[in-house]
């Protein structure tokens, strides 16, 4: 029997849903979806500036046209300005880890801004609170798994990251916050200027894992740098890491995650289409990378688009999208258990679609 392309594709689009998924780089204020941001902005009673889109479909078209990160960031402060109470931000996560559980993604380790909102004069409790909430209640409602980390604004100074570690020393403390990443425009504002702030929570709770934006718009040096000064253990995006042999070798050496954000990366203008990212020369080179959604309200994609925009632009087989899932679970932060139980699903699941596709 000969297996139409159509066939094909709709089957290895089967078979990537249901592949067991971890997402590593997703920003909850980005997955504000414009409905929900005009029903949040209704119920605070919050007057948006006169140039922000009226309407959801002034909102997608604005997210087609972004000119760079830069342009993405100023859209995006405003939009987060709709999130007031406890229950915004538990709406806001809860949205998300639907949509992701939808998309089979089985762990999320998701970030947040806290000083975009402290700025705003809300409170630390009521961010933390909403989103803590809403990862026990999607892990009691979808059986996911979810970790929140904390991410310093880098266009802010770094005491002001020093103060916001040392407020929320209590949730990391009681395990309610996992991790720390470094996020917001890249080039204006190295890694070294974070030093004391992965320093400080490095010292006090060694488990905490680190991670930060790096080598998006910044050239190598970036990753290289967060590498040595912040003691990172992951790298988000790195894509830029494909400009020096040398780091490579080392990432593949130390299995260093990247989390990479395809749709993402188009949507600003990193690359101008999926095809054109290091995605075959970092498997090749074998350096562990995970596919991810970034910011998918503003960027056209959940984990699943993302999955599917890469198998479209690289047509990997079962074997390789098995090494990419497995990939994803040994660089996550959940326990050894967790990662038994994913790995277990990723061989049943490829066991099963290994039969019916043959590339
Ligand atoms: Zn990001």
């Amino acid at each position: 029997m000969t297996i139409t392309k159509y066939e094909c594709d709709d089957c290895m689009k089967d078979f990537l849903k249901q592949l067991p998924k971890c997402e590593h780089h997703v920003h909850l204020e980005g997955t504000l979806e414009p409905n929900l941001l005009f029903k949040l902005a209704k119920r605070n009673h919050i007057t948006l500036p006169s140039n922000f889109p009226k309407t959801e479909e002034e909102c997608r078209e604005r997210y087609n046209n972004f000119a760079d990160l830069q342009d993405f960031l100023d859209h995006y402060y405003i939009g987060m300005s709709v999130l007031i109470k406890e229950q915004d931000f538990y709406d806001l996560a809860m949205s998300y880890f639907k949509k992701a559980h939808d998309d089979g993604c089985l762990h999320s380790e998701v970030f947040f801004d806290p000083q975009g909102h402290l700025e705003r004069s809300i409170e630390l409790k009521t961010v933390v609170s909403g989103f803590h909430k809403a990862c026990i209640d999607a892990n009691k409602k979808f059986g996911t798994t979810n970790k929140l980390i904390m991410c310093l604004l880098r266009h802010l100074p770094s005491s002001d990251g020093l103060k916001v570690i040392q407020d929320s020393k209590k949730y990391y403390q009681n395990n309610i916050i996992h991790g720390l990443g470094l996020d917001s425009s890249e080039k204006p504002f190295p890694p070294r200027l974070f030093e004391n702030c992965y320093n400080l929570i490095h010292k006090e709770f060694p488990n905490v894992g680190l991670t930060a934006h790096a080598g998006e718009e910044g050239n190598y040096k970036y990753v290289e740098d967060s590498l040595n000064l912040l003691k990172v253990t992951r790298i988000d995006h790195g894509v830029n890491s494909k400009q020096s042999k040398k780091l490579m070798e080392r990432l593949a050496k130390d299995q260093t995650l990247l989390t990479i954000c395809p749709l993402s990366n188009v949507k600003l203008q990193v690359v101008k289409d999926v095809s054109e990212l290091p995605i075959s020369l970092f498997f090749n080179k074998n350096i562990p990378f995970s596919i991810n959604s970034d910011d998918p309200a503003y960027f056209g994609g959940y984990i699943l688009e993302n999955y599917i925009a890469v198998h479209e632009s690289f047509g990997f087989g079962v074997k390789e999208w098995k090494q990419i899932s497995l990939n994803g679970i040994n660089g996550s932060w959940c326990s050894e258990d967790r990662k038994k139980e994913l790995r277990n699903k990723v061989d049943e699941v490829c066991e099963k679609f290994g039969k019916l596709i043959s590339i």
